[in-house]
């Protein structure tokens, strides 16, 4: 999400989300594909990104140490969508820990988050000021549900916006949970029949469903909803975020630990800043980064 603030961050030879020869994609939202001979990503990221894009990926196992060039690296789980990495990379005069587009908090369709200890971090920062604020993912989801609810009881059909890879059937499944039917797009059943081979089945799609998924369009768009329609997104009207919010990013730091921090999408100016003020020593990274890696 978010793709005006790309960072292009290469070490070495090797791509971070960065079209490079040897590259590593984080997951399969299309602000972070990326082209390479080689693209080293999770098995689910590879299959998610085949339906919009070519590309030889390379499958890498969360935990599993390979060599990303010449690096010696591993997966994580980063909690953001099905198959989301973040990524630990043993430099020559340290680690590095690249989060990817990430979440503290478990979502039903995307795997626990987990983060190393690193020297150095490099992490999104999409919410990354404390105005953003977000209730937990069961908050959110009960929220959810009476909106819902509240639709149906006076016989309207709620039509809910999403992102239509990761966020869609992460709400598929929620109202499947709470015993309703879904009517989504052709895309994002697309999408739900991979999340399928993975283990995670929606049985809860009919043509005539309760609630209407429709593709999250621009947050400008909110202001023209009726009041049977809704934007789940962090920047949206329920915020039900794939993203971490200020306070999980600040969990994640704490975690890793790092003795230098680097910022990278939406608001990397102001965390860096913030984090900056905290006694942190960071600074934002933008386009055609190369990170140090001596
Ligand atoms: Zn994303």
């Amino acid at each position: 999400m978010v793709g005006e603030y790309r960072g292009t961050m290469i070490i070495g030879r090797v791509g971070l989300d960065s079209s490079s020869r040897i590259a590593f994609q984080s997951h399969a939202h299309s602000d972070h594909f990326v082209s390479g001979e080689v693209i080293f990503s999770t098995r689910a990221t590879k299959h998610l990104s085949h339906l919009r894009k070519g590309g030889f990926y390379r499958e890498t196992e969360f935990g599993k140490t390979f060599y990303l060039g010449d690096y010696k690296a591993k997966l994580y789980p980063a909690g953001h969508m099905l198959g989301s990495a973040g990524i630990k990379i043993w430099l020559e005069n340290g680690t590095l820990f690249y989060t990817g587009d990430t979440k503290w908090y478990k979502l039903r369709t995307a795997e626990k988050s987990r983060f190393p200890r690193a020297d150095f971090l490099v992490i999104e920062a999409t919410f990354g000021v404390p105005v953003f604020t977000f209730p937990s993912p069961r908050e959110a989801e009960k929220k959810l549900v009476a909106f819902v609810e509240e639709a149906l009881d006076r016989g309207r059909r709620p039509t809910l916006y999403v992102n239509q890879t990761g966020k869609a059937q992460e709400v598929m499944k929620i109202l499947e949970v709470h015993g309703y039917t879904v009517r989504p797009s052709r895309t994002m059943l697309k999408v739900a029949r991979v999340y399928t081979k993975f283990g995670i089945r929606f049985g809860n799609v009919d043509k005539d469903g309760d609630v209407v998924l429709r593709s999250y369009r621009s947050p400008r768009v909110e202001n023209s909803l009726s009041p049977w329609e809704l934007m789940v997104s962090g920047f949206g009207g329920l915020k039900l975020s794939n993203h971490a919010d200020f306070w999980e990013l600040m969990k994640i730091v704490e975690k890793v630990k790092p003795e230098k921090i680097f910022t990278v999408y939406g608001f990397a100016d102001e965390f860096a800043k913030i984090l900056g003020g905290l006694g942190y020593e960071a600074r934002p990274i933008g386009r055609d980064q190369v990170l140090p890696k001596s």
